[in-house]
């Protein structure tokens, strides 16, 4: 972990603040030492921006208020609800096949999205603790079909504070991936640029004048990069690594011609 003052100094100078969730202010539901310091650092110029594919920002805000962190939900940005009003602005009052939480379900129904098993428009994928052989077979079907699949984060798996690997959306999506072969895909949670949009909205600054701070260089800092976004790292230093492909993995392979979408081998929301 870096020294509080170093990270400290490097969120001077900035006009705007994203934070990353998950090993950054939060692990295993608990603050982490620099979580507080860090968001008044920011003075409320800031919104959090995470992969997170399985609770509503809402659900969020009220986690952090019981760790006694007042952040408002409309500061929170997660990829479950964005890949959520992302299809329902494109594809308004569409049927769709919904791999998700039960949170995220109710959150389609409340966008006019209408949640079917078959002839659906497109295909959403959150982190789905109820993952199924069934449910990998209307996916898969359904895409072939010419449902449109929407990707709420790249991340195959996150760790857990015990060490054990947490599967993610990724490891979902690739499932349906291997079933359907090369078809177009989108991914809504960083390292692509929708989170980032909207985190930048959110708080009303300009990418230049606007750090990120996040555990992670794949998806947080590559990401940033990407915008033109500052990133300051915290956490366990590692080597910065260039999402790719994995090789020789059939359900990964179909990557290379969706317009940059990578599935993120650790990821941590
Ligand atoms: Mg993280």
């Amino acid at each position: 972990m870096r020294a509080r003052t170093e990270m400290l100094n490097e969120l001077e100078a900035a006009d705007g603040y994203l934070f990353d969730l998950d090993g950054t202010l939060l692990s295993g539901g608990a603050l982490l030492p620099d979580a507080r310091a860090m968001l008044a650092e920011a003075r409320h110029n800031f919104a959090i921006v995470s992969n997170n594919a399985e609770h509503l920002p809402s659900q969020i805000a009220a986690m952090l208020a019981d760790l006694s962190l007042d952040v408002p939900a409309e500061r929170i940005v997660t990829a479950g609800a964005e890949t959520l009003k992302l299809v329902s602005e494109e594809l308004p009052g569409a049927a769709i096949l919904l791999l998700c939480s039960g949170a995220l379900s109710d959150f389609a129904v409340q966008r006019k999205l209408v949640p079917s098993d078959e002839r659906v428009d497109a295909v959403v994928v959150g982190r789905d603790r109820n993952f199924s052989y069934e449910k990998l077979r209307l996916a898969a079907n359904a895409v072939l079909n010419g449902a449109q699949l929407f990707v709420a984060n790249p991340d195959l798996t996150h760790p857990s504070p015990g060490g054990l690997i947490v599967p993610e959306t990724g490891s979902l999506a690739a499932a349906i991936l291997a079933c359907t072969g090369n078809v177009p895909y989108r991914v809504v949670g960083k390292p692509e640029a929708h989170l980032f949009r909207r985190g930048l909205s959110v708080v009303g600054t300009e990418a230049r004048r606007t750090i990120m701070v996040g555990d992670n260089h794949e998806t947080d800092g590559a990401g940033a990069a990407r915008m033109g976004i500052r990133y300051v790292h915290i956490g366990e230093h590692k080597p910065s690594v260039t999402p790719s492909p994995t090789t020789g993995n059939p359900s990964l392979s179909p990557q290379a011609e969706c317009a940059g979408n990578t599935m993120v081998r650790k990821g941590r929301p």
